[in-house]
């Protein structure tokens, strides 16, 4: 029998799919048990193995991956407060055309997601959203108005549904009001997610010290900024119990802290890279583009090339994109005013797939992982997987190259500085 080659469905799926599905002679990438094997995979809403379901669509998927729906922990979705920027519908849009079957939205919308009426609007905001495929959770702010003085109502954040905390766009800096924030999540044994960057040390750099930013007088951006929170809250972690998982990670030293904080013996430990910090460097900026204009801001070679290793041997444990939406007119002002953050989901699984198994050598099926079981673990949730039985929230990717272009985003902003660059696969689809 001849099957169609699967197609790439931008959007959502035809009604066909509520039957399940089929596909024939897909690479299964499944983390949870360490499978990488080209074979059949049916869903009836669980997956199948012996048999597709009757009346469901079929294809050939040869040339296609299948990974269990990528998890993004760290995301920006701008409502209230921004939405010309982005929403929760269009966020949640972009996130399904990213491959990804659930996604943490970051607190700092405006006004902030501090009490637990908040974190009700947002579940009220996603249940409106046309998307259904992509679960929807938030992150409640560790201090209230994120103003970094007054511990929020975690309790009644966590009741409410928050899965995590984090005042992400700022780090806690207080060490005394941090560490009461970090022994009620111990407590509640929800994660603190933090965005580890001094801005005293900080001082409003913008970049890296690279010729360009000598060239353009930008302020420059230290290490020891983000080095300095990262040593601060692995102690606090110690003190505390408290989860730690440590956002967007861009300097060599973050990644020997981790890996020395574990050695040392400190579990409740997690830590993210994103697309970003993991493809692009500091010495590539193409000119005052600020769509490379990144909080923390890009790393040198040497310290992506210190990532991609942390995220091969395991002291990454989670990609996550930081989608930062901006609108076009902000990030017209330039590197120097223009505002932090460059839109990651629907680049998201081509940009690491390029820069940790292209360019990296990493197993892809270790590659998948740092999607689904390292994001799933901060969330205390089992790995989704591939094995019969398993749920069927499946992303299917297409291998071959793919230049995104602005037309192609279902986000409502276009600060991404992947646009127009040659990837190496697509997703071509969220089965979910
Ligand atoms: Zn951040």
């Amino acid at each position: 029998m001849n099957l169609p080659a699967f197609p790439v469905f931008p959007g959502s799926l035809p009604d066909a799919f509520r039957r399940g599905w089929a596909l024939r002679n897909v690479r299964a990438l499944d983390p949870a048990t360490g499978e990488d094997a080209v074979r059949d995979l049916f869903s009836d809403g669980r997956v199948l193995v012996d048999a597709p379901p009757a009346g469901a669509p079929e294809f050939d998927a040869s040339g296609c991956l299948a990974m269990p729906a990528a998890i993004d922990l760290h995301v920006h979705f701008r409502e209230p407060g921004g939405e010309e920027a982005e929403t929760v519908a269009s966020g949640l849009a972009a996130a399904a055309r990213g491959g990804f079957g659930q996604v943490v939205a970051m607190p700092n919308t405006v006004p902030p997601i501090d009490t637990p009426e908040s974190v009700f609007d947002q579940r009220a905001l996603a249940s409106l959203a046309p998307e259904r495929r992509v679960r929807y959770a938030v992150a409640g702010c560790c201090t209230e108005g994120r103003a970094g003085r007054k511990p929020a109502p975690a309790a009644e954040l966590a009741g409410a549904g928050a899965v995590a905390l984090s005042d992400d766009g700022a780090m806690v800096e207080d060490d005394g009001v941090m560490r009461e924030v970090m022994r009620e999540a111990a407590w509640l044994e929800l994660p603190v997610m933090d965005h580890a960057v001094r801005a005293a040390i900080a001082a409003g750099g913008v970049v890296r010290d690279v010729p360009f930013a000598r060239e353009r007088g930008l302020r420059l951006f230290p290490d020891e900024a983000e080095t300095a929170a990262v040593e601060r809250d692995l102690a606090l972690a110690r003190e505390t119990g408290a989860w730690l998982h440590l956002q967007h990670l861009s300097a060599a030293r973050s990644v020997r802290l981790v890996a020395e904080a574990r050695a040392a013996g400190l579990q409740a430990l997690s830590c993210e890279a994103t697309p970003h910090h993991l493809l692009l460097a500091a010495e590539e900026i193409p000119g005052d583009d600020a769509s490379w204009k990144m909080n923390p801001p890009l790393g040198t070679r040497a310290d992506r090339e210190a990532l991609r290793r942390g995220v091969l041997d395991g002291t990454v444990d989670c990609f996550a994109t930081d989608h930062a939406p901006h609108p076009a007119a902000a990030k017209a002002r330039g590197f120097a005013s223009a505002p932090f953050g460059c839109l990651g989901m629907e680049t998201a699984l081509a940009a690491t797939w390029q820069a940790m198994v292209v360019e990296s050598g990493m197993r892809p099926v270790d590659w998948a992982a740092r999607w689904t079981k390292g994001p799933a673990a901060v969330l205390r949730r089992p790995a989704p997987s591939l094995a019969p039985g398993a749920e069927a929230r499946v992303a299917v990717l297409r291998t071959g190259p793919w230049t995104p272009l602005a037309g192609d985003l279902a986000s409502r902003s276009r600060n991404c500085p992947f646009l127009g660059r040659e990837l190496p696969l697509r997703v071509a689809a969220l089965l979910a």
